[in-house]
């Protein structure tokens, strides 16, 4: 008999009312990652989701772990069905308790739950009974309700499943579930790691990089493309915008201080984000900034940078310290890419002593030195997009 995924999600079912639009939403993300892996049935009932696969190249196992990196999920329990009768689930928990023990476990206990309260005898009797039925088998398998090493979970519906294994989901709401955000994806450790948050939370994303050929190279680029494939997996693919913007640079660094390059540089890749992500029906930008980190990340820095725009600005990382951003950025597998040392635009067009607070009204007055709506006009107008 082959395995059937099920699938608990958490908070999702605090909704209420708006449950179905959640759950139809985490059913849809979950059948995007389960196409490109095998054919399935998925079956949804009262607050779980059953997937039979019928056909794969890969293990249950592994897809299992796919599956599980769907945010919305909890956990992801490799299950056999059977029917509602003690015999049969006694017959079927051997087979499971042989499997567990060969695979080096010594100490297990039994957790029973019954949705059918009719059910007899009840769960504490259920748990007694099958853990005589593991003992007659396997007398050197031992109890311990404390900290077993294993549990075998025994779920009593109108079917009956028994589990062992769960692999942990990573919780969250499913993605597009809260609209469409525009993520500005630098190379740097942070921006992957603030997308993930934003994906994690229900936001769909799209990307946009700044890029200054040839200040920046080929392979700052291919380097940015590489992380947004990273979050592709979260995001069921991943739409990357990618803006020219050498003669925008260019210009701020011939006409405005140097000291406000970093600022203004900053103002203007917002004010182009924010036009893509208005034409891509996105409501939200998000950036990787945290508070400090850099003098273009001081609370007066970060505020004349949200000036530059009126669409809502999200930084996930804002209370971070760097050493727990790359704690993330190594669990999603953006690190090593990050940390290539091809320079990003803003480490050419740097300045010595940048201002650490600068002020909206200076900003301002430099600002008109530059023709900024020509500059966004022509952001908007000279993007590729890479869809992944
Ligand atoms: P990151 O590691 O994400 O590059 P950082 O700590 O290096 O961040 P900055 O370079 O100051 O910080 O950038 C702050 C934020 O501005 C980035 O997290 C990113 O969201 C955005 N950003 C910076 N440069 C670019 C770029 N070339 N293209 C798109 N977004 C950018
Ligand atoms: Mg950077």
């Amino acid at each position: 008999m082959e395995y059937m995924l099920l699938i608990k999600y958490g908070e999702i079912m605090l909704k209420g009312q708006n449950r179905p639009y959640f759950e139809s939403q985490l059913i849809r993300n979950i059948r995007f990652i389960l196409k490109q892996l095998c054919e399935f049935k998925l079956i949804k009932t009262h607050g779980r989701i059953f997937i039979n696969i019928e056909k794969s190249l890969f293990s249950e196992e592994e897809i299992a772990k796919k599956v599980s990196d769907v945010f919305g999920i909890v956990s992801v329990c490799l299950v056999k069905e059977i029917n509602s009768n003690l015999d049969e689930i006694s017959k079927e928990l051997e087979n499971e308790a042989k499997k567990a023990y060969s695979e080096g476990y010594k100490t297990f206990k039994i957790e029973t739950k019954r949705s059918d309260k009719t059910f007899r005898p009840n769960s504490m009797e259920v748990s007694k009974i099958l853990g005589g039925v593991v003992l007659d088998i396997l007398p050197e398998f031992s109890v311990n309700v404390r900290t077993p090493e294993v549990t075998f979970y025994v779920e009593i519906r109108k079917m009956s499943y028994i589990y062992y294994k769960q692999i942990r989901g990573n919780g969250g709401m499913p993605v597009g579930s809260a609209g469409k955000g525009v993520l500005l994806l630098s190379g740097g450790i942070d921006s992957p790691v603030a997308g993930y948050m934003a994906l994690k939370r229900g936001l769909k994303l799209e990307g946009c990089y700044f890029h200054s050929h040839p200040y920046t190279t080929e392979q700052a680029k291919e380097k940015v493309i590489e992380l947004a494939k990273k979050l592709s997996i979260y995001n069921n693919g991943f739409k990357l915008h990618i803006v020219n913007f050498t003669n925008i640079q260019l210009e701020i660094y011939e006409k405005c201080p140097h000291a406000q390059l970093t600022i203004i540089m900053r103002r203007v890749m917002m004010k182009i984000a924010e036009e893509i992500a208005k034409k891509s029906n996105a409501k939200a930008l998000i950036t990787g900034e945290s508070l400090g980190q850099v003098a273009s990340q001081t609370i007066e820095s970060l505020n004349v940078t949200n000036l530059a725009v009126d669409m809502i600005v999200l930084r996930p990382l804002i209370g971070m310290d760097k050493i727990d951003v790359i704690k993330i950025a190594e669990k999603i597998d953006t690190y090593e890419t990050s940390i290539l040392p091809y320079e990003d635009c803003c480490t050419i067009f740097v300045a010595k002593h940048p201002e650490t607070k600068p002020r909206i009204e200076k900003i301002l007055l430099s600002e008109e030195k530059i023709s900024i709506n020509d500059m966004v006009e022509f952001g908007v107008n000279n993007y590729e997009t890479v869809v992944i």
